[in-house]
């Protein structure tokens, strides 16, 4: 018996130390996890009633009704574990919406739990499921097997249950779900045959310990910063509810400001605010007692889901939501004020589709002006233009088959030698059904699914093949700037595939110029640095885009081999901002003096570009002189410069 006492404690002790850990991670956020919680404790009452019941039946001689007591409770316990460990496979599931509604389900499958409970108390008076014999030892009666059938019905429902869900879970959920099964079938058979052999309760231990460490990991799915559910479970928790086709709102919340704010008060800083919102968001949610998830995404986007039997509550849930981040929050003694955006969005009706919620998410913010109210997704939603998120992929790849792309020209004018001496070469998407598409929208697609790689080759050519014909030489243009997008500089390739292109139309290397973003060169990729230096000792020279618009690393610009850096429209357009024309003018002369050439992109009046032609700025680009336009406009353009001048 002592040595039972072993494995008990033993069980014991593995469950205070999971129930321990499981509680000190937070797990708390997540319907799954909270029921995971209440399954441990559980598990956990049960071992401490299953120790107590055996130091009674070794210790003890006589006082029958603490035995009664201890062993009645252990087995409620432990009828009532199985019951809640099913309960927690259907959360992971998370099919409670469809069982709900099927009656048999609801009917059934409380009735061995029933049976069980209704046996132990009787069990009091009739003394049939167990009894103490004549020296005070627990023996099992005669319908001790109720237990067990109970018990077996449970399991053999939650055996098919994970078997006809397996496609929800991942295989390494799987197995540590089944595991839990295998394990008390196997101590329950070693318990039949030897009945002495009380080891259940170990086996179950070490079932949950797997699921602990392989299906419950925190780190996985909860945000340090805020402790909220991150946006991998959201990811997980609102793909599976459109695929199990649940009804439920999201509120959105996007603190739009978020990034300014975090320059100011810095990363840590930035840590606090969200935990002031997370901490804002959770007393809410205690508020309501709805035990609603909570998702921290990252960037100032926080999410709330809520399930259909609880939606009638969402207005209210992001009034409270919106009145209290309207409230300035303090951090470190500084007094913020948060731009935040209250969204409410109905699945499946406002969006059905994961891409184009993430797309939505993101973008809501952009076009809608703040008014302080809460918004509604069906008011923002414009169904063709995600519909076009949701598209791109097979636009672009209908676009590249059926040469939908053209090459567009926007000249760039040399103020010293006055005269259009270059240009930059712009790609342009026309599709039958959704007409012009801008680059910046189908450019990220295409870095994301890897087509801009053919369609980077498709610009280099048609460029190569206009600086080859006829028409070229007589525009007097020195070269042609060609856009690279990030994940074209990081392919290994891409120094080979360029000079293939040049080789193969006969174009000098000095007839293009590489443009690369400061996003690209603040990989600093070791690829990316090799196809940099590798292209410039065949010739080519680059550009730097978009500067001014990130973090402008001075370092960076001076280390790389760059001839011009193109300082960006959002930098150049600040005419009447005092300190910025300072920041501007001063950036203007330091890259002179490191004898790099600037484009000031963006021109668009005459005020502007003599501002900049006073500084020295070497080239002007913008719609002052023309936008960009079809190759054979641009020749005409050109031409009929050329002809003015003379
Ligand atoms: P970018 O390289 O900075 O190109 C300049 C953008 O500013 C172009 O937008 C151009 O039309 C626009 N722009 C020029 N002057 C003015 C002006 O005076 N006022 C205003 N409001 N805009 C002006 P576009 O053509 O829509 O291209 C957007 C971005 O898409 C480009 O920014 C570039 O990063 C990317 N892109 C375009 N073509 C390609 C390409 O062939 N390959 C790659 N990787 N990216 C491309
Ligand atoms: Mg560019
Ligand atoms: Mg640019």
């Amino acid at each position: 018996m002592e040595k039972l006492l072993a494995f008990d404690c033993a069980a014991f002790l593995v469950m205070f130390v999971l129930l321990f850990t499981t509680i000190t991670r937070r797990m708390f956020h997540g319907k799954e996890n909270r029921i995971f919680l209440a399954t441990l404790a559980c598990a956990f009452i049960t071992t401490l009633f299953d120790s107590l019941s055996i130091i009674l039946d070794v210790y003890v001689d006589t006082n029958n009704i603490a035995k009664y007591i201890s062993h009645s409770c252990y087995l409620f316990f432990h009828s009532m574990l199985i019951m809640i460990y099913l309960s927690y496979i259907i959360s992971l599931a998370d099919v409670w919406h469809k069982l709900k509604k099927n009656i048999v389900h609801n009917i059934l499958l409380p009735i061995p739990m029933l049976v069980a409970t209704l046996s132990i108390i009787i069990n009091f008076f009739n003394h049939k499921l167990f009894y103490m014999n004549e020296q005070g030892h627990y023996t099992r009666g005669k319908y001790f097997a109720i237990l067990y059938i109970a018990g077996f019905t449970y399991a053999i429902y939650g055996i098919c249950f994970i078997w006809a869900n397996r496609k929800l879970f991942r295989l390494s959920r799987f197995c540590a779900l089944m595991s839990v099964f295998v394990l008390v079938f196997a101590a329950t058979f070693i318990q039949m045959v030897m009945p002495d052999l009380v080891i259940e309760m170990f086996a179950t231990t070490i079932g949950l310990l797997f699921i602990s460490t392989i299906v419950q990991k925190p780190e996985e799915n909860i945000d340090i910063s805020t402790g909220l559910l991150n946006s991998i479970a959201y990811s997980i928790d609102v793909k599976r509810n459109f695929s199990n086709e649940k009804v439920f709102d999201i509120i959105m919340i996007n603190i739009s400001n978020f990034h300014s704010l975090r320059d100011i008060i810095g990363f840590d800083g930035a840590r606090e605010l969200l935990k002031a919102v997370a901490g804002k968001l959770n007393s809410i949610n205690k508020a309501t007692k709805l035990n609603l998830d909570l998702y921290y995404l990252g960037k100032g986007k926080f999410r709330m889901t809520i399930d259909e039997d609880k939606r009638e509550r969402s207005s209210e849930i992001a009034e409270m939501i919106n009145s209290a981040l309207q409230k300035s929050v303090d951090v470190n003694h500084i007094n913020l004020s948060l731009i935040s955006y209250v969204c409410i969005t109905r699945c499946p009706y406002d969006v059905d589709d994961y891409e184009i919620l993430m797309h939505f998410g993101d973008r809501f913010t952009d076009d809608t002006e703040y008014s302080g109210n809460v918004l509604l997704a069906r008011d923002l939603f414009k169904r063709e233009r995600y519909d076009l998120f949701n598209k791109l992929d097979s636009i672009i790849e209908n676009a590249i088959t059926n040469h939908k792309f053209q090459v567009y020209y926007q000249p760039i004018y040399s103020t010293k030698e006055k005269r259009f001496n270059s240009a930059e070469a712009l790609l342009r998407l026309k599709d039958d059904t959704y007409g012009f598409i801008p680059p910046d929208v189908f450019i990220p697609a295409a870095e994301k699914s890897g087509a801009i790689h053919r369609i980077g080759a498709y610009v280099l050519e048609e460029v190569c093949e206009f600086i080859a014909s006829e028409d070229f030489p007589k525009l007097d243009i020195d070269y042609i700037e060609i856009n690279l997008s990030v994940t074209q500089c990081m392919h290994q390739d891409l120094a080979s595939q360029v000079l293939d292109i040049l080789e193969k139309y006969k174009v000098s290397p000095d007839k293009i110029n590489l443009e690369i973003t400061e996003t690209a060169t603040s990989h600093m990729h070791s690829v990316m640095l090799k196809n940099l230096h590798e292209l410039t000792e065949a010739g080519i020279t680059f550009s730097l885009d978009d500067f001014g618009t990130g973090y402008s690393n001075m370092q960076r610009v001076a280390t790389l081999p760059l001839k011009i850096v193109k300082l960006d429209r959002t930098f150049v357009n600040h005419e009447d901002n005092e300190k910025l024309s300072i920041v501007l003018e001063n950036t203007v002369k330091m890259i002179k003096d490191m004898e790099m050439e600037i484009v000031a992109e963006g021109i668009e009046t005459e005020q502007v570009l003599e501002r900049f032609a006073d500084m020295q700025c070497e080239y002007i680009q913008g719609y002052y002189f023309s936008k960009p336009i079809p190759k054979n406009d641009f020749i005409v353009f050109i031409t009929k410069h050329l002809r003015e001048a003379k």
